[in-house]
């Protein structure tokens, strides 16, 4: 306990208020504890998370396994840096390369640093290859890879590009898709192509596999890697432990974060065995990168999510999830895939919406005009079916107002 833990709801918002950049539109909840998917406020209320804290709590809330696996590397050590070889990474990397088919790890502490890396490879990969000249990346519009300026060079989202020019050059944005539009972009100056297999912030839009399997038989044919960023898509998010693996196609590089280490800060730029030398000692690095505690923590959540029979509840609890969302009030459209949904509702915004779900109890998110749940991959039934009456209380009671709107 410190004294902090003891301001009421009204003195925490003005300290934030005066303290912190103001650089989130915050709901007015402060969040104290949680166990599982429930959170718990300041104030002593609870919430039912379908949030995870944006697919980063893969395993819910203090999950006690989790915690243990972090206490016990707690008391051993926290950090030594990458000059010294670690058995945690080491653990992590073996799990990895059993979960993912792919062969080598380069650990940073978010996703867009594990995009970075990626970035970086392809140009390294195709200078080394094919000398200079080849260094554009194709990515989608309506993408989102990251916040630093090179990252948001590759996002395909103009509203995200304002005031923070001039921006890495190499980015060219493609229709999702639309094969054609790939094909004339892929010109000889291309190295890469980086898409999301689901694309998360963009409104939960998925790719379709005819597209995805067209965009590798492109870079195959001229010698171009395919690097998906499963950022949100993995770490069993989708049902399978990547996305990829549910679509019929193996990509050259894979980055990955956010559910990667269960709510600790932690990426992986994975990538297949011939790319595995493509940086030599020097080439790149991360201070926190592959930080032993992290690495503890996401071993555990890696075994708990291969472990067996997990991987399909998820999806299982998907099809209920969206089963159910589809019968209620105002819900046009439900998409997605797993347990990363996305709904699109009639006339109402999606933010009134939100903010309506965490007046009565609810965490959930928005992505554009949708609504979004990305819950922990282990919600329970009981915790699901908290939240959907919840979300149709939300929703019957929007549906009225806007009948009286009309009136
Ligand atoms: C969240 C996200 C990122 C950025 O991750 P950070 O850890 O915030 O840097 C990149 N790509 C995708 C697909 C994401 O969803």
């Amino acid at each position: 306990m410190t004294a902090y833990d003891k301001l009421d709801f009204e003195e925490l918002k003005k300290l934030d208020e005066t303290y912190i950049m103001p650089t989130y539109a915050r709901f007015p909840l402060a969040i104290e504890s949680g166990a599982g998917a429930v959170a718990r406020s300041t104030g002593g209320r609870e919430y039912i998370d379908f949030t995870s804290g944006i697919g980063v709590n893969s395993l819910g809330f203090a999950d006690a396994g989790l915690t243990d696996a972090v206490k016990a590397q707690a008391e051993k050590l926290l950090h030594h840096s990458n000059l010294y070889i670690s058995p945690a990474q080491i653990r992590l990397a073996e799990l990895l390369r059993g979960a993912s088919g792919l062969d080598r790890v380069f650990f940073c502490s978010s996703g867009a640093e594990a995009n970075e890396c990626a970035i970086k490879l392809a140009r390294k990969y195709s200078a080394d290859k094919y000398g200079g000249g080849r260094s554009d990346i194709i990515t989608l519009r309506n993408s989102f890879h990251g916040r630093t300026v090179t990252t948001l060079s590759a996002t395909g989202q103009e509203t995200l590009h304002k005031h923070f020019f001039p921006f890495t050059e190499g980015f060219f944005y493609a229709e999702p898709n639309n094969i054609e539009d790939m094909e004339e972009k892929i010109t000889p100056s291309v190295c890469a192509v980086l898409i999301e297999p689901v694309q998360g912030e963009g409104g939960v839009v998925p790719l379709n596999i005819e597209y995805l399997t067209a965009v590798r038989e492109l870079c195959d044919k001229n010698d171009i890697l395919m690097m998906l960023d499963e950022v949100q898509t993995g770490i069993g998010r989708t049902g399978s432990f990547y996305a990829f693996q549910q679509m019929g196609i193996t990509p050259d590089v894979v980055t990955s974060a956010k559910g990667l280490a269960g709510g600790l800060p932690l990426g992986a730029c994975l990538v297949k065995k011939e790319l595995g030398e493509v940086f030599a000692p020097g080439d790149h690095g991360a201070t926190f990168g592959g930080n032993p505690l992290a690495c503890a923590a996401a071993a555990y959540v890696v075994e708990t999510v291969t472990a067996p029979g997990f991987l399909k509840a998820v999806t299982q609890k998907g099809w209920y999830l969206r089963a159910k969302l589809k019968q209620l009030p105002l819900v046009r459209e439900v998409r997605g895939k797993g347990l990363m949904i996305g709904l699109t509702l009639d006339e109402i915004d999606s933010k009134t919406a939100a903010r309506a779900c965490h007046e009565n109890g609810l965490m959930i998110l928005t992505a554009k005009a949708l609504l979004r749940l990305l819950p922990p991959l282990n919600i329970t039934q009981e915790e699901m079916d908290r939240g959907l009456a919840i979300l149709g209380d939300v929703l019957l009671a929007l549906e009225k107002n806007k009948g009286e709107d009309t009136l």
